[in-house]
């Protein structure tokens, strides 16, 4: 290769300030090859031949990693927000239609869900995406239900929709794990809703079949798990920036998913080494129904049924007891928070402070895209205990990361010992990161050789963090920065926003504006 192809292929962004997962630093620069993977962080004084981008007034971080989404939901914002008047049915026998809950607004989701069309659900997918991009995610895991047309009978590509949300995030420029959800019926002792036709596989056998069909359609390779502490047996071990879409399995809830049909899809998805996602304890109603057709809470039967492991994510778990997390923990299965939807659907809180002292690892969704901005997330996991227990600086001890070599704080000090940057502030935004990778089986997450270049900046003159120092930017950006402090995000070494706009920002919003004049008018 000549000398001036080299430089052409490699490429060195050098902002103000750069995240190395442990702190701010300057002087550094983040080297890419042309296929998009991190070659290597370089002193700046010391980069050679590569071509120079220079990222003026920004601090560079690597790309969160949003662990769950329903991508069409987004249809839905500020359509709920009022008392329903459409207490129909109970959608559970002992649940509660009297009050505005998370039920009565789960019949109000299905009825925009059997509306949508697979360009509908396109344009709907394309624009969380964007959202997402303009926030600085770069890898989603799109837990993904909507699989039939409006009366149930499946479309000619029984995957057709699951491609459709594949296709907007691939327009949009993310990563997306496309967590292919089972549903089997209603809920023990339930009479079937013909409002969830769209989402329903009688048997297993048709779920796995169609799984194995959208994994040879996407030519996906299967993403086995990284380990804690481990080698990574990882097929892919230098996260392939040309890695954009993989599948995993996600059978919807204990509610939804009798259990010889979740031991087979589990059995299935451990021994192709697929991740495994799966709603848990959400809501008071789910776990009391468990009770009953199982004489164990919904942890309890996963634990107890050997479906638990270090591939296994339980979203939202937060109806759990404290006796039962050691438990859980030892199983090495990690939690997915949502806290943005969790209160606004009023769910509950995630008990993170247990699952920390545990070291459960807890990674970060948007789920229901009441609002797309993981940082509130992240913000939200600790906020929501200071609440609860009137106490501040909840997260600040144990160890939740997933990254290699980090080291448990045993002393508690809200401060790592060779600076002031908050370790509370590193762990959370290690669940937005590190631990949301680990969760969906992407590679990202961090800013090292290896990895693939995905990263967003923040402009450091932003109102909402300004004057911050380096020791205390990463605690301004979590706890108090604005989506609007994201200035470019870049994945695959390839920018996907600019200057806080992304490339397809007016397509994305006139059509999505359109679909909602459809929709609701
Ligand atoms: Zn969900």
């Amino acid at each position: 290769m000549s000398a001036d192809a080299n430089k052409e292929s490699k490429i060195a962004w050098l902002p103000d300030l750069l995240y190395t997962g442990k702190r701010f630093e300057r002087g550094l620069a983040l080297v890419c090859d042309a296929s998009g993977g991190i070659i290597k962080v370089a002193q700046s004084d010391q980069l050679t031949d590569e071509k120079k981008v220079r990222l003026s007034n920004r601090a560079m971080l690597p790309g969160m990693i949003n662990a769950h989404s329903h991508a069409f939901q987004r249809v839905l914002r500020g359509r709920t927000e009022y008392r329903s008047q459409t207490a129909g049915a109970s959608p559970l026998p002992d649940c509660d239609i009297t009050r505005d809950t998370f039920w009565t607004w789960r019949e109000m989701m299905y009825s925009a869900a059997t509306r949508l069309t697979p360009e509908d659900i396109y344009d709907a997918s394309r624009m969380a995406f964007l959202e997402m991009a303009l926030s600085g995610i770069t890898a989603v895991g799109e837990f993904h239900y909507l699989h039939h047309a409006p009366d149930g009978a499946p479309y000619d590509d029984p995957n057709l929709l699951a491609k459709e949300v594949g296709r907007a995030a691939r327009d949009v420029g993310l990563r997306i794990a496309l967590l292919r959800v089972a549903y089997a019926r209603s809920g023990y002792q339930t009479a079937a809703n013909p409002r969830q036709q769209r989402f329903i596989e009688h048997d297993p056998e048709t779920y796995v079949r169609r799984l194995e069909r959208l994994i040879g359609d996407l030519g996906c390779v299967r993403r086995p798990t990284v380990r804690e502490g481990s080698a990574r047996h990882d097929a892919l071990p230098n996260g392939r920036a040309s890695d954009t879409a993989w599948v995993g399995v996600a059978p919807h809830s204990v509610r939804a998913v009798p259990l010889d049909y979740l031991r087979e899809v589990t059995a299935y998805a451990n021994e192709h080494q697929l991740n495994v996602h799966m709603h848990v304890a959400e809501q008071p109603a789910e776990v009391s129904v468990c009770v009953e057709e199982y004489g164990r809470t919904p942890i309890a039967l996963l634990d107890t049924e050997g479906l638990l492991s270090e591939r296994f994510t339980a979203v939202h778990a937060i109806h759990v007891t404290p006796k039962a997390i050691p438990s859980f923990a030892k199983t090495g299965a990690m939690v997915c928070a949502c806290p943005t939807t969790e209160r606004n659907l009023g769910d509950g809180v995630v008990p993170a402070d247990e699952y920390f002292k545990h070291s459960v690892p807890v990674c970060l969704g948007t789920d229901s895209h009441a609002q797309i901005d993981l940082l509130e997330d992240a913000r939200e996991l600790e906020y929501h205990l200071r609440l609860q227990k009137l106490e501040r600086a909840m997260l600040h001890g144990g160890n939740p990361t997933v990254r290699e070599g980090a080291s448990a704080d045993e002393s508690g000090k809200s401060t790592l010992p060779d600076g002031r940057v908050s370790a509370m502030a590193t762990r959370l935004f290690d669940c937005a990161t590190v631990n949301g990778g680990r969760s969906i089986g992407a590679s990202g997450g961090a800013l090292e050789a290896g990895k693939p270049a995905d990263f967003f900046t923040v402009d450091l003159d932003d109102p909402s963090i300004a004057g911050a120092s380096p020791d205390d930017l990463l605690s301004s950006i979590v706890f108090a920065s604005s989506r609007a402090a994201v200035r470019e995000v870049i994945v695959g070494g390839k920018p996907i926003v600019s200057e806080g706009q992304h490339l397809i920002q007016e397509d994305v919003i006139e059509r999505f504006n359109d679909l909602q004049k459809r929709l609701w008018n």
